[in-house]
């Protein structure tokens, strides 16, 4: 079984249209590029029974589950608390995540306490960025994540923490190029394209443009593997296509 991830992204501010939603979206890429299947991508408002409701759906076919949003010392910021609930855990103090607030913040730190507070037996993620510490709580064989709403915090606390952990997992990775044709017809494109969609871990998509684009992502065991794997892919599009040009990871260029 593939591992599979889902991402709940927490703030009313996304529903009521304020705030453009990114992070799902670098999440996606992100969780993808170290091999995830993402499964779903839900956003819920500021309100603990609808965090509960949400997380525990997405569990129910997700391996890994990152929440991001919600996460402080405000009186909005209830995803840590939600997150509890939907566990069955105790939402307590959290003596390590308060001393790497008192790290970077000292005395101030008190201001801060809430965001102290975690689901019992949760593990803490230091937020070299901002305020609140970010947590990973270990659920029936899963894993709930827990991040800041804030882009530069939440990628931060991803790409140093987060990313290298979940690698580990999935034992495989996943890359992507682009092939820009010199076809003006999308539905052209689709036909010819056809038979590579039923590759498996192979995904295609045509993308409506003039001149119609194709973006290819494949997994692989590592990045020789993937790389091998792109190219053949590749290599199958350029003889059914006329093809402009091919833009591939760098991974991929030596
Ligand atoms: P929060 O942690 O939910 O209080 O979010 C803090 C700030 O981060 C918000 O005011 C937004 O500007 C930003 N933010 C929150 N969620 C997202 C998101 N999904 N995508 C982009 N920005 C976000
Ligand atoms: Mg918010």
């Amino acid at each position: 079984m593939r591992a599979r991830a889902s991402i709940i992204v927490v703030g009313s501010e996304i529903l009521k249209g304020i705030t453009l939603d990114t992070n799902s979206n670098w999440l996606a890429k992100k969780l993808t590029g170290i091999g995830f299947e993402v499964a779903r991508i839900l956003a819920v408002p500021d309100e603990a029974g609808e965090i509960e409701w949400g997380l525990k759906a997405l569990l129910e076919f997700s391996d890994v589950v990152v929440a991001t949003g919600g996460l402080g010392f405000t009186e909005d910021d209830i995803t840590s608390q939600a997150i509890a609930r939907a566990l069955g855990l105790n939402y307590e103090f959290n003596n390590e995540a308060y001393k790497l607030i008192e790290q970077r913040h000292g005395e101030d730190a008190v201001k801060y306490v809430k965001a102290a507070y975690m689901p019992s037996g949760a593990k803490p993620i230091p937020n070299n960025v901002g305020v609140s510490p970010g947590f990973i709580v270990e659920w029936r064989g899963k894993k709930v994540i827990a991040l800041p709403g804030v882009p530069v915090e939440m990628k931060e606390m991803f790409e140093r923490y987060v990313e290298p952990l979940l690698q580990s997992l999935t034992g495989r990775i996943s890359m992507r190029a682009i092939v820009v044709t010199n076809h003006m017809v999308e539905a052209e494109v689709d036909e010819l394209v056809r038979g590579l969609r039923r590759m498996e871990d192979v995904y295609v998509k045509t993308h409506a443009e003039k001149p119609v684009k194709i973006t290819i992502v494949v997994y692989g065991g590592d990045v020789k593997s993937a790389c091998a794997i792109l190219e053949r892919v590749i290599g199958d599009v350029s003889r059914r296509l006329n093809v402009k040009s091919v833009e591939k990871p760098l991974e991929c260029s030596g």
